[in-house]
């Protein structure tokens, strides 16, 4: 590749001087100016590339090429003989006192920076070291492993701390990696927040060694952080100000921040003053310029090189999985919810009745439906036009919200049509609430583009149990009182209630129309 890449180079300057050397002879003419300075000029640029990026060989191609056009040029111009060799030669000499120079200013900087790099792996080296060190000591004695005499005895030989760049270090590495790889899969699997966010505070607990792991979410929109750590007791646990000491550092840098750091930094003092509660680190949950939140570190039993880089690793893959599960759970939020009104759709609904009705049956507990439909929609949308039909349907489901209780599921069924069912009331308190919501669509008047519109609904009510026993039933007899709503004249609210005798029959159910 190297030789490619030479050969490549090689042909790039030859070609550089095959049409840079006509070019300046040309130029030269046609400026009139003295033979040879538009050649020098021109030349000066790849022959310096070519000496910057130590291709001697190109280099000297480069400068030969130059000298042979500059002999060239002296013909053209009909130089005197002597003088013939005298301009290329003193030009020569000029090049290759430019191009040695630069090519020996390279080669000064390339053996700089070789010696710069040694130095910091052998620093990295003895820190490693010094730190296993300190692990061993640390150990009961049944744990250590037996240390050589030699290496207790010997005084410390330079050469040795590099001698030692597998021992220890490497274990420990493929030890690293081996947690990161677990702790990647383990929180790749969860796509739910709920499940996540204790994974998270677990693997980090264990494998940054410490005894504090919060989780704080960051809101841009109104600068705020908010505890999210599983089991953390919000208004007991004090969340650290946004705008000051180490977190507001960490938000506004997005960088990670130790205590270490804070207190080892005189241009850092003042955070520890603004904020009494430094933890030991904090971490950014960032994912592209998007900060999602913040871990926090506290009590970090054992202080080791590895400490800051571990945390940064988790920290991106934290954030990561915590924007896959929140863009999971938009998405599936999303698949629930009807666009435009932002009420359960259709399927939706119905899994959750289902689920009401099962959970009744076995409880004992009341379950009402109700349904409604929006009266002669399809002339409304005729007469004002479907953005004003859409600006209404959007009003009757913020309605709905606003009348049934809190507890109530409500839906939009389809078209105009809308759904509510109510765990725990009965049909009288269905039929109340629908004849509150009805009374107030017919009383209110909805504003859209300057025109004052009006609309009213029909509503059917059914009760689970009466007599309709499964969520199905309980659908097509609360549709079945609101079709007898409308053919009674709309507007109004019909009740299904049924006489035990005729209890499993649809046709059977008496419906009782109130307005
Ligand atoms: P009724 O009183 O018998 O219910 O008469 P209706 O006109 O409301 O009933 P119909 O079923 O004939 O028409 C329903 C209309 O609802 C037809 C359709 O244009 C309108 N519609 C359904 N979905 C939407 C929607 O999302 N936006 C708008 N603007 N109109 C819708
Ligand atoms: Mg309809
Ligand atoms: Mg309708």
């Amino acid at each position: 590749m190297r030789s490619l890449f030479s050969s490549a180079y090689f042909w790039m300057c030859l070609l550089s001087v095959v049409l840079l050397g006509p070019m300046a002879v040309y130029l030269g003419t046609q400026m009139g100016w003295p033979p040879g300075a538009a050649l020098y000029i021109l030349i000066a640029v790849p022959m310096c590339a070519a000496a910057l990026s130590g291709q001697r060989f190109a280099t000297l191609l480069v400068v030969l090429g130059a000298a042979t056009v500059r002999w060239g040029e002296s013909l053209h111009h009909g130089v005197q003989p002597a003088d013939q060799f005298l301009f290329p030669f003193v030009g020569l000499c000029l090049l290759f006192l430019v191009g040695g120079f630069t090519a020996y200013v390279v080669d000064l900087l390339h053996a700089r920076v070789e010696k710069l790099e040694v130095q910091n792996t052998n620093y990295v080296q003895q820190v490693f070291q010094l730190n296993r060190r300190e692990q061993e000591a640390d150990k009961p004695a049944d744990e250590k492993v037996p240390v050589s005499e030699n290496d207790e005895q010997t005084s410390p030989d330079p050469d040795e701390t590099k001698a030692d760049p597998t021992q220890g270090r490497s274990v420990d590495n493929a030890m690293l990696l081996l947690a990161i790889q677990d702790i990647t899969r383990r929180i790749s699997t969860h796509l739910d927040l709920d499940t996540l966010l204790p994974v998270i505070v677990n693997t980090a607990r264990t494998s940054l060694k410490c005894g504090g792991c919060r989780i704080l979410f960051w809101n841009s929109d109104v600068r705020k952080l908010a505890e999210v750590t599983p089991g953390a007791n919000s208004s007991a646990d004090h969340v650290p100000k946004p705008d000051r000491g180490m977190c507001g550092w960490v938000i506004e840098k997005r960088q990670a921040l130790t205590r270490k750091d804070v207190e080892a930094e005189y241009a850092l003092h003042s955070l520890k003053e603004q904020d009494p509660h430094m933890p030991d680190a904090i971490a950014p949950l960032a994912v592209g310029d998007e900060l999602l939140g913040l871990l926090v570190i506290d009590d970090v039993e054992e202080d080791s090189p590895t400490f800051v880089r571990l945390l940064y690793i988790l920290a991106n893959n934290y954030a990561l999985a915590i924007k896959n599960a929140q863009l999971f759970q938009r998405i599936e939020e999303m698949a629930r919810r009807d666009g435009l009104t932002g009420l359960l759709n259709h399927a939706s609904f119905q899994q959750e009745l289902q689920e009401l009705c099962e959970a009744s049956a076995s409880l004992s507990r009341p379950l009402t439906v109700v349904m409604s439909d929006v009266d002669h929609f399809k002339k409304f949308n005729d007469t004002y036009g479907h953005q004003a039909g859409d600006h209404v349907l959007r009003e009757v489901a913020a309605m709905f919200q606003a009348v049934m209780p809190d507890h109530a599921v409500v839906a939009r069924y389809g078209g105009e049509e809308f759904i509510c069912a109510l765990p725990g009331d009965d049909l009288d308190r269905g039929h109340e609430l629908a004849e509150l919501m009805r009374s107030n669509l017919e009383a209110r008047t909805l504003d859209f583009d300057g025109q004052q519109l009006h609309v009213t609904a029909s509503f059917g009510v059914t009760q689970f149990g009466k007599p309709a026993e499964t969520a199905e039933d309980m659908v097509r007899i609360a549709d079945e009182g609101l079709y007898m709503a409308k053919s009674q004249g709309r507007n109004q609210v019909v009740s299904n209630s049924l006489t035990e005798s005729v209890k499993g029959s649809t046709s059977e159910t008496i419906n009782q129309p109130c307005k």
